[in-house]
């Protein structure tokens, strides 16, 4: 049995015809259906659904074989007892630090609203730059609108949420894109069954950039 953590979604939405593919289609939709463990055209192949920021922790403990998540997640969790042997190349955006336009001098430390603080801490870090980091879940954006940070360090993608917000991106931290997991012990224990699948969504990836947008 394999199962393959992904979360609903774009990322759901921009794997599916990655698995096709590689020969493997859902037998429902998660966007209409309530179910978690989803069902597929192979017996021994089940697709579960979960958050994407649990997909690593699914797949470090073995929950799960396999798992699809951004490369913001997995830098958050850090990688402990995962291969990333695959980039997907699909929900694609950029890690950014983003800010007002005119930003009002400071003499204390820049304040940065976050969900990404592993990120946040290691990009400012590296800069020798001293910063408070506030702990944030949503919303980002909001937080320099009411005072509560200078900055926010977000995933962009068309920067519409940006612009909606009155804030710009300011500074390039990472490129993201969803990233094939797998379980460390799987790989050794289900070896023929899952560099098969590893192999075969590899293929699918290539044929998918060779083709056309
Ligand atoms: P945009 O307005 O297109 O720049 O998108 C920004 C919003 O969408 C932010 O709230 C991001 O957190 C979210 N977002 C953009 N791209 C992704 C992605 N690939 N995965 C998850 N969230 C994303």
């Amino acid at each position: 049995m394999l199962r393959i953590a992904v979360s609903k979604g774009r990322i759901f939405r921009e794997c599916i015809p990655l698995l096709a593919r590689a020969g493997v289609v859902p037998r429902d939709d998660p966007d209409t259906s309530r179910k978690l463990i989803l069902d597929t055209n192979q017996a021994d192949v089940k697709l579960v659904i979960i958050r994407a920021a649990d997909v690593p922790t699914y797949v470090q403990y073995g929950a799960a074989e396999l798992g699809v998540t951004g490369k913001d997640v997995l830098m958050e969790h850090g990688g402990e007892g995962l291969y990333e042997p695959l980039d997907l190349g699909i929900a694609r955006c950029r890690l950014m630090v983003a800010g007002p336009r005119r930003a009002a001098r400071l003499h204390r430390r820049l304040r940065i609203a976050t969900k990404y603080v592993q990120s946040t801490r290691r990009y400012y870090a590296a800069l020798g730059q001293q910063v408070e980091i506030v702990k944030l879940y949503g919303s980002m954006e909001l937080a320099p609108l009411v005072g509560l940070a200078d900055r926010i360090v977000d995933l962009v993608d068309t920067g519409n949420t940006l612009r909606a917000n009155g804030l710009v991106p300011l500074e390039h931290i990472a490129d993201i894109s969803s990233r094939l997991v797998v379980n460390k012990a799987a790989m050794k224990m289900k070896h023929a069954a899952v560099s098969a699948l590893v192999d075969a969504l590899g293929r699918a990836v290539e044929e998918q950039a060779q083709e056309p947008a």
